[in-house]
C-alpha cells in the first residue's frame, strides 16, 4: 500500500495534465495521492473527477514557498479544499506576485542577450502559476539552452544571472493560514533548507511549535539512509514522516510517480498520520 504525497500537474509546472497524473498513479497501483502544485487548486477539480473513475483517493494540495528566518522553505499544505478560505484567498496574490516577477525575468534575460518574450514563456504554461521552469522551457525553445535544469544553473536559480525575488509567506503565515483552512502542513525536500542536522533541527522544532505537522522525509532526490535519517528526525520532533515524488512529468527526466528514481516507496500509514493531524 503505497502513496505519493507529491505531484505537479501542468496547473502548475508539471507536464501532464491533472487528469493524467492521476491516471498514471492509479495504473501505478498507488492508493492516494496528492497533487500540490504551486500556489494553485486549479487542478484540483478535474484530478478529483478522475481519481473518482479511478478509484484512488485524492487529497487536494498545494507548494507554497516561503520565508522563515532568512530561509526559503518549500511548504507543502493538505486537504485544502478549491474556492473561497484563508489560504485559498491569497494564492491569488502569490500568483499575481509570480507573474510581476516574471516579466522582470524576461527583461533581465533580454538584457543578457536571450531574445525571449513573455508570450513565449505563456505557450508554455497551460495553467495560472507560471514560474522560471516555463521561463526555461522558452529558452530551450528559443535553442540556446538544452534543458530546464540547464536553465536554471547560472541563469534562473536563486542567485543566477537573471534570478529576481518574489513576494513569499512568512513560513507561519502559510502554517496559520493552513489551519484556518482545516489543512495541514509538512516541509517539503527538508534539505534544501540546509543539509547540517544540527542547524536543522531548531528550525524544524520552531515550526513544529508555530503548528507544522510534517516532514517530507521519503523523497525522490534522498537516498534510502537519508530517508531513514529524516523519518527517525520527524519521530523525534513528533512529526509525521510524510513523502513524495516531486513528479512533474517530462519538466523533472526519470523521476515516476510512485517510486521516484526507482526506489522510492512511501507507507500509506504516512497519509494515515497526515489524517489524524487535521484541525
Ligand atoms: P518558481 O516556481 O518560479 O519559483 O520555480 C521553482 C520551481 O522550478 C521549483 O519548484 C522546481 O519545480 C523548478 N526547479 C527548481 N530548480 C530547478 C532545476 N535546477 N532544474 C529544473 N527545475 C527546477
Ligand atoms: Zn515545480
Ligand atoms: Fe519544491
Ligand atoms: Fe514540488
Amino acid at each position: 500500500m503505497a502513496v505519493d504525497l507529491h505531484l505537479h500537474s501542468s496547473a502548475s509546472d508539471g507536464t501532464d495534465p491533472p487528469d493524467v497524473v492521476v491516471a498514471k498513479a492509479a495504473a501505478l497501483g498507488l492508493t492516494a495521492i496528492a497533487l500540490t502544485d504551486h500556489d494553485t487548486l486549479s487542478g484540483i477539480p478535474a484530478a478529483r473527477a478522475a481519481a473518482a473513475r479511478h478509484s484512488i483517493d485524492l487529497v487536494p494540495g498545494v507548494e507554497l514557498s516561503v520565508d522563515h528566518a532568512g530561509l526559503k522553505i518549500h511548504m507543502l499544505a493538505y486537504f485544502i479544499e478549491p474556492g473561497p478560505g484563508p489560504l485559498q484567498d491569497r494564492l491569488g496574490a502569490l500568483r499575481s506576485g509570480r507573474d510581476t516577477r516574471n516579466v522582470i525575468i524576461v527583461q533581465r534575460l533580454n538584457e543578457l542577450g536571450y531574445p525571449i518574450t513573455m508570450e513565449d514563456v505563456l505557450r508554455h504554461a497551460s495553467g495560472d502559476a507560471v514560474g522560471r521552469p516555463h521561463i526555461a522551457d522558452a529558452l530551450v525553445e528559443a535553442g540556446s539552452i538544452a534543458s530546464r535544469s540547464e536553465a536554471f544553473a547560472g541563469l534562473l536559480s536563486d542567485g543566477g544571472r537573471a534570478y529576481v525575488e518574489r513576494d513569499r509567506l512568512t513560513a507561519t503565515e502559510a502554517i496559520e493560514l493552513t489551519l484556518q483552512s482545516g489543512g495541514v502542513n509538512s516541509i517539503a525536500h527538508p534539505l534544501t533548507i540546509n543539509t547540517d542536522a544540527p542547524t536543522l533541527r531548531p528550525v524544524l522544532a520552531d515550526l513544529r511549535d508555530a503548528g507544522l505537522a510534517g516532514l517530507e522525509a521519503y523523497y525522490s532526490e534522498y537516498s534510502p539512509t537519508i530517508r531513514g535519517q529524516l523519518a527517525s528526525i520527524a519521530a523525534d520532533l513528533g512529526l509525521v514522516a510524510t513523502g513524495g515524488s516531486d513528479y512533474h512529468g517530462a519538466g523533472k527526466p526519470g523521476l515516476e510517480i510512485g517510486t521516484g528514481r526507482g526506489d522510492l516507496v512511501i507507507p500509506a500509514t504516512a497519509l494515515e498520520r497526515l489524517q489524524q493531524r487535521r484541525p
